[in-house]
């Protein structure tokens, strides 16, 4: 049994800003493996070794092979109660924004409108040269020329890459401006199975907290906003979000 804080509770019930900023742990429970987790056959290889350009340009076989096993694994699973909350909860504030580190589009597949992807979306690519725009699906549809299983730009010749954000890229200027403007303005901030490690999204609830938000994480594991929350809780999303969506039904719709 999950139980929140009067002080939460009440935050919610008096505000419209919230926000959520979700990792790579709301999409465990649906099978989708963390960078932390244990990924396999591709355990060999640190996910920091193979996102990013460097090692693409090296050997954009081997980055493609990986991008195309974790594509397929995110088409087969599903969006889990974690997500569904979420959803929910979008439906009870009136400024709510979902910002996600995530790139396996499974919030968009689960229904939140106001989604900020802050590291790009594993079903979309882009020429590395030109930035034309190919959908994952027209590549397995073989519309797009592929030599030795790496797409080449129909554009101007180049390499296919993922539109995700690697390590040592920039994030897209808009996606972290309108996040950092949500954050800013946040009344309550959650902080939903991330590690909290990779910037600039690790800097959000600090900017969110510093400007007066209530800030709370959902993770089993410790991380290192942990000591700064001003509530915890040590569980799977998939577990207290639920819980949390039907907190917010109940009071929300007593106080409207
Ligand atoms: P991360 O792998 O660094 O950390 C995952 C966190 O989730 C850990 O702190 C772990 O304790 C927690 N966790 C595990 N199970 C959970 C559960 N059921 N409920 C709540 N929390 C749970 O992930 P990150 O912080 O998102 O950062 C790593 C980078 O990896 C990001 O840039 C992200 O884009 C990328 N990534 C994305 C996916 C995806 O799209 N699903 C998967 C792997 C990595
Ligand atoms: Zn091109």
């Amino acid at each position: 049994m999950v139980s929140f804080s009067e002080r939460l509770l009440d935050r919610l019930r008096h505000t419209e800003s919230v926000v959520a900023l979700t990792g790579a742990g709301i999409s465990a429970s649906s099978g989708v493996p963390t960078f932390r987790g244990k990924d396999g056959l591709w355990n060999k290889f640190r996910p920091e070794e193979l996102a990013n350009l460097h090692a693409f340009l090296k050997n954009p076989e081997l980055v493609w092979e990986w991008y195309s096993w974790r594509r397929e694994l995110i088409r087969n699973v599903k969006p889990n109660l974690g997500h569904y909350a979420l959803v929910d909860i979008e439906s009870y504030f009136s400024e709510f924004t979902l910002v996600t580190q995530n790139v396996d589009n499974l919030h968009q597949v689960a229904g939140n409108k106001r989604i900020i992807e802050l590291h790009g979306n594993i079903m979309r690519n882009k020429c590395v040269d030109c930035n034309y725009q190919v959908a994952s699906q027209e590549l397995e549809a073989g519309i797009v020329a592929e030599e030795k299983k790496i797409p080449t730009c129909p554009q101007c010749g180049s390499l296919i890459r993922p539109d995700v954000v690697w390590f040592g890229e920039m994030l897209p200027e808009e996606a972290i401006t309108r996040a950092q403007e949500a954050a800013s303005a946040a009344e309550v901030f959650f902080s939903i199975g991330t590690s909290s490690t990779v910037e600039p999204a690790a800097s959000l609830p600090y900017l969110a907290k510093g400007n007066g938000a209530y800030l709370v994480e959902i993770n089993p594991d410790e991380t290192p906003l942990s000591s700064v929350t001003n509530e915890r809780f040590a569980a799977g999303a998939d577990e207290v979000l639920p819980a949390l969506a039907i907190e917010i039904e109940k009071m929300r719709s007593r106080y409207r």
